[in-house]
């Protein structure tokens, strides 16, 4: 695990990009953290970076967005749900391991045991300062390990 801060909005949505220019289709991040902690600025960046043109928003009401950039970006938003089940009757487990695109779920933690074994899990916290924030950065399996470290490097130094 890794921890960064980012001081303003644009940083966050920097650190979008920043991701984004490094990873590949096949790949997931599940994107954790409260209201108005930066997840969609996050995206926002992310998505950006990768060419879409449409307007970013969070998924909350129709649980999935598809942009089309560089490649798919699959962007759930588990906020909503409450069962498991649901996750089959949204379509989840048809998307969350997309080999074609990267998949973004928000909320993860909700349903730790349904998520993608091969991810990025980043998780945004408020900072001590009204427009800072704490950004953790795990790596959950092995499969991306290099991507991982290169990341760390270029986000810490
Ligand atoms: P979420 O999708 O997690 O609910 P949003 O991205 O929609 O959050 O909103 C984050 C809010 O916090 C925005 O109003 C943004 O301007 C504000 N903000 C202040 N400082 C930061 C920061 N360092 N990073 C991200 N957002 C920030
Ligand atoms: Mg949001």
């Amino acid at each position: 695990m890794f921890q960064m801060k980012t001081n303003n909005p644009e940083q966050t949505y920097q650190l979008g990009q920043k991701f984004a220019a490094a990873m590949k289709p096949g790949m997931t991040i599940l994107l954790e953290g409260d209201l108005g902690a930066g997840k969609t600025l996050f995206v926002q960046g992310f998505a950006a970076q990768l060419q879409v043109k449409e307007q970013v928003t969070s998924p909350t009401f129709n649980l999935m967005n598809i942009y089309q950039g560089d490649c798919p970006i699959y962007h759930f938003d588990l906020y909503r749900l409450e069962q498991e089940e649901e996750l089959d009757e949204i379509g989840f487990y048809e998307y969350s391991e997309a080999p074609d695109g990267i998949v973004i779920i928000e909320w993860p933690d909700k349903f730790p045991d349904c998520l993608p074994k091969e991810a990025f899990y980043i998780k945004i916290e408020l900072g001590e300062l009204p427009d800072q924030r704490k950004i953790c950065v795990a790596l959950k399996g092995e499969t991306h390990k290099d991507l991982y470290e290169e990341l760390e490097t270029s986000c810490l130094y």
